[in-house]
Formats: C-alpha cells, sequence, structure tokens
C-alpha cells in the first residue's frame, strides 16, 4: 500500500542528518487520513489496511524502504542565530515519487527526541497537530503552496506542556524540508562543499530550469529564483491575511512552500500591526513586517551562497545585494497582482495602488473582518450592499471609496456579473476563523469528539464556494469568543 521511496537525503553525506528510528508510542489512533493525497502520492488505497495505516503513522511501524532520519539545521530564531536547531522531534522517513513525478519528503511530526532535541520532548500534543492539519490543507484550497498533510493520529500518551495533553503525531509532506537554515548550518561550519551539495540539491529538485545556466551563474539565479517564490508566497498570505507568526529562518522553505505551522492565524478585523502568537513580544511577525522578514531571511541564503556566487568576494556581495534589494519591487508587483484581483481587476491601470491602499485604510478605520470586506464586494459591484457597509464600524471612507471603485470597473471590459464571479473566485467566503479552530481543538482534546474537526475541514475544501446551511463558518468570531493569543 505504502509507494516505495525514491530516497534522496538519505544518500547525502552523513553529517547532513541523524539517523534516528521514531519511538513507538502506547495505542495509537488514526484520526485523520487524506485519501485524495495519498492517492496522488501513489498509495494504493484499494486494500487500505487500517491498522498497518496507524501503525506507520505513528511510527509504531516503518514502510519497506524508509531510511528515517532528522535533518540538521540552524537558524535566526527571532533575528537570533542559533547555529545547530535541527529536527528535534520531527522524522523524514524519505521520499517517494508522487502521480505528476515530483519528489515529496514524507515526514513524521512528533515522533520522539532525536539527536537535536535538546530539552524539549520530541512530541507534540494533539492542538498543535489538527491546527496544522487543518490549516495547512485550507491553505492548499486557498491555493497556496503549501507542505501538506497526509494522517493524523493519536499515541494513546500525554505530553506535557504545563497540563498534561493527549499527544499525537501528524505526517507531513512536503516538496521538501529544506530551509534557509539548512544552508546557514553548514555555511556557519565554513563547510562549502555542503552548500554546494545543498544548492545543487535544490536547483535539481525544484528549480531544475537554472541547470541550463552558466556554472558561474547559477547561485545567483538561485537566489533570484528563491526571491520570486518567497516574494509570490508572502504577498498570498498578505492577500488572504494569514499571518505566519514564526518567519525564522529554519522556519523558511527554500522550494518557497509555506512550512511550519505554529502560532498562525488569520486576521479577523484588519490592522496590519496585528500579531497572534504569544511567543513575538516586539510584534517582529507582525501582519506588514512579513514581506520584510521574507527579504531578510533571503539576504541570509544568500550570504551563505557568497563564495560560490563570485570569486571576487566584493563583486559577489555587490551582486547579491543588488538582487536582494531588489526583492521590494519584486513583492510590491506581486502584491499589487494579487490585490488587483481581489477587487475584481484583470487590467492594469495607474492609480490602482492608491485605490487598494484607500479600501485598506477605510478597513482600518472601520475595523472590518478582512475575509468578509473583500467577498463582499461582489455584491457591491452596482450598489452599496449592507452586508458590506455593516462590516465597518463606521462605514463613511467606505462609502467614499465605493463610487471611485466603480468608476475604475468600468474600464474593465467585462459586465458587472462577471466581475462579482472574478471577485468570488479569488476571495474566499470561508478561512480558518481562530476561534472555530479552538473549538475544534477543545471538543477533540476534552471531548474526544472529531465531528468539530471533520466538519471545518470539509467546509474548508471549497473556500470560495457559497455552502448552503454554513453561515456561521464564514461569521467572525462574537466578541466574547475573539481570540486574541495563539500558541505554539
Ligand atoms: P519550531 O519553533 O517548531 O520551528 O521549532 C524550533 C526548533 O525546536 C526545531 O529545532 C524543532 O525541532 C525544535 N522543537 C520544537 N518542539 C520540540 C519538541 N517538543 N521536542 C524536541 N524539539 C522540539
Ligand atoms: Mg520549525
Ligand atoms: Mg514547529
Amino acid at each position: 500500500m505504502f509507494p516505495d521511496f525514491t530516497l534522496r537525503y538519505a544518500r547525502l553525506p552523513a553529517h547532513f542528518y541523524e539517523r534516528f528510528t521514531p519511538d513507538p508510542v502506547a495505542a495509537p489512533r488514526l484520526v485523520a487520513f487524506n485519501r485524495p493525497l495519498a492517492e496522488a502520492l501513489g498509495f494504493d488505497l484499494t486494500a487500505f489496511d487500517e491498522a498497518q495505516a496507524t501503525a506507520w503513522f505513528s511510527g509504531n511501524a516503518l514502510p519497506a524502504g524508509a531510511e528515517p532520519l532528522a535533518q540538521a539545521y540552524a537558524g535566526h530564531q527571532f533575528g537570533g542565530f542559533n547555529p545547530r536547531l535541527g529536527d528535534g522531534r520531527a522524522v523524514l522517513l524519505g521520499e517517494v515519487t508522487d502521480r505528476d513525478g515530483r519528489l515529496r519528503d514524507i515526514q513524521l511530526k512528533g515522533a520522539g527526541r532525536t539527536p537535536f532535541a535538546r530539552g524539549g520532548d520530541g512530541r507534540s500534543p494533539l492542538g498543535p497537530v489538527l491546527r496544522e492539519y487543518l490549516i495547512s490543507e485550507a491553505m492548499h484550497r486557498l491555493g497556496v503552496p503549501t507542505t501538506r498533510a497526509l494522517a493524523a493520529v493519536t499515541s494513546g500518551e500525554r505530553v506535557f506542556r504545563g497540563l498534561p495533553e493527549p499527544g499525537a503525531i501528524l505526517t507531513r509532506v512536503a516538496s521538501s524540508h529544506i530551509r534557509v537554515g539548512t544552508f546557514q548550518y553548514f555555511a556557519a561550519r565554513g563547510d562549502l562543499d555542503a552548500v554546494k551539495t545543498l544548492a545543487d540539491l535544490i536547483i535539481e529538485r525544484h528549480y531544475p530550469s537554472l541547470l541550463e545556466q552558466d556554472k558561474g551563474e547559477r547561485y545567483l539565479a538561485l537566489v533570484e529564483a528563491v526571491r520570486a517564490r518567497q516574494s509570490r508566497l508572502v504577498a498570498q498570505w498578505m492577500g488572504l491575511g494569514f499571518i505566519h507568526g514564526v518567519m525564522n529562518t529554519d522556519n523558511c522553505s527554500v522550494a518557497g512552500e509555506t512550512i511550519d505551522y505554529g502560532p498562525c492565524a488569520f486576521m479577523e478585523a484588519y490592522d496590519p500591526r496585528t500579531v497572534f502568537s504569544s511567543i513575538d513580544d516586539g510584534g517582529r511577525y507582525a501582519y506588514r513586517n512579513q514581506p520584510w522578514i521574507a527579504q531578510w531571511n533571503l539576504a541570509r541564503l544568500a550570504e551563505t551562497l557568497l563564495p560560490l556566487i563570485d570569486d571576487d568576494q566584493e563583486r559577489g556581495i555587490a551582486r547579491a545585494t543588488e538582487l536582494i534589494q531588489a526583492f521590494e519591487p519584486a513583492y510590491e508587483a506581486e502584491w499589487l497582482a494579487v490585490f488587483r484581483a481581489k477587487l475584481g481587476l484583470a487590467t492594469e491601470e495607474e492609480g490602482d495602488r492608491e485605490l487598494v491602499e484607500a479600501l485598506l485604510e477605510a478597513m482600518h478605520a472601520g475595523r472590518a473582518d478582512f475575509t468578509l470586506s473583500f467577498r463582499y464586494l461582489a455584491e457591491a459591484v452596482e450598489a452599496d450592499a449592507p452586508a458590506l457597509l455593516d462590516l465597518f464600524d463606521n462605514d463613511t471612507p467606505l462609502r467614499q471609496w465605493l463610487p471611485r471603485w466603480r468608476e475604475r470597473l468600468s474600464a474593465e471590459d467585462a459586465g458587472l456579473d462577471a466581475i462579482a464571479e472574478r471577485i468570488k473566485a479569488v476571495n474566499p467566503l470561508y478561512i480558518p476563523r481562530n476561534h472555530q479552530v479552538e473549538a475544534m481543538i477543545a471538543a477533540a482534546v476534552e471531548d474526544d469528539d472529531f465531528a468539530p474537526f471533520e466538519a471545518l475541514h470539509e467546509v474548508l475544501a471549497e473556500p470560495f464556494t457559497e455552502q448552503p446551511g454554513r453561515d456561521a463558518y464564514a461569521l467572525p468570531a462574537p466578541p466574547s469568543e475573539r481570540v486574541f493569543r495563539t500558541f505554539c
């Protein structure tokens, strides 16, 4: 049933990882399994054996051919460099080749204390596992590059996070788990051979078109290619009101996928300074800072590659610096493309940026729900819609803005109905709202009730389609249920 492994990372030199076999757990139970993803990965589900799957996804049994390991990496955590982090509780079983011919990592998260565990227990509570499962799958359905969730298993053991909580293991699938921090791990040791090995692996795996480039230009081109993916990724986050929460360099994928869902959250009332993470005191990873943090992380990646970029160090630094500085215009262009589409615009006009910014200011002034403000524009292409106006505490700036926007729509060569459909196709009605995520976790953790998880998961599978009878899932939290802080 398990697809064959195409081992890649395990074939790298031994100092890239530590071999580690998952620690068995007492009483595993499969609580979520992603059948469509499993099929895409090449699992044969005609002979689905739940006991076997439970054993694999808990780490109690290894699928044939797996060579489990914990990856080494370093990272800047909140700006401070740690030269040795690594997978403290995650185990890469190996890579498989999916139905589209792409290599995919299969990793168990919460599989025991690896040699990188330091003070950690190597485990994960059920809450964060369900959170990552639900939100990463929602992000995928929202069209954002992301790691995926294949399975969640409860361990039958308790983990302690202040209080005892049920333990769980998440099976995560990624294009790769190679991070900016992976490059930093070797660069910090002066191991240029390893940096090159890693860069070549990344190019082959994620940026194969760069193989056509001259060897001398390839590594600078890699920084540029990562810049393109990261600037696009963050622009997509911004367009959804998504706040990652821990954009440390070890949580920044070189493949350009959203990775490591910890205290992440979707903003409700629009405020660009919004921070949810309980550990982000300084607001380093606030909504509005995300693009500049991605740029900062890209600079950390470029630093590790400098010796490969140019034999002349001065010239290498100058060229890399130019590339990093160009993150800003690259990102601004991606951002504008995302928000133009959100306003229903398919053409480009002078003044579009100001138009978007004016709406965001009106939303900020009115403390309007980010998601629904955009979604309900579809109702307002012709005349002010009460549903939209009601989202705003003070709707005066919005009322002033709407005629400006309609005037701009008249320059589009599409009818108003078509524009309304366009708006609905890119602005979701359903996102993982924090209060619903918290309620879903509470039901599973406190009452062993997974029905709310399944219901929420099902709604979020079709985020752009109105689902009759499910209005409550679209609405912001009532004041008494608002979530201000999230925890890893
Ligand atoms: P994160 O904040 O989840 O990105 O994790 C940062 C580092 O801490 C990584 O090296 C993780 O592997 C490690 N880590 C997080 N939680 C645990 C845990 N419960 N046990 C061992 N290591 C952990
Ligand atoms: Mg991490
Ligand atoms: Mg994490």
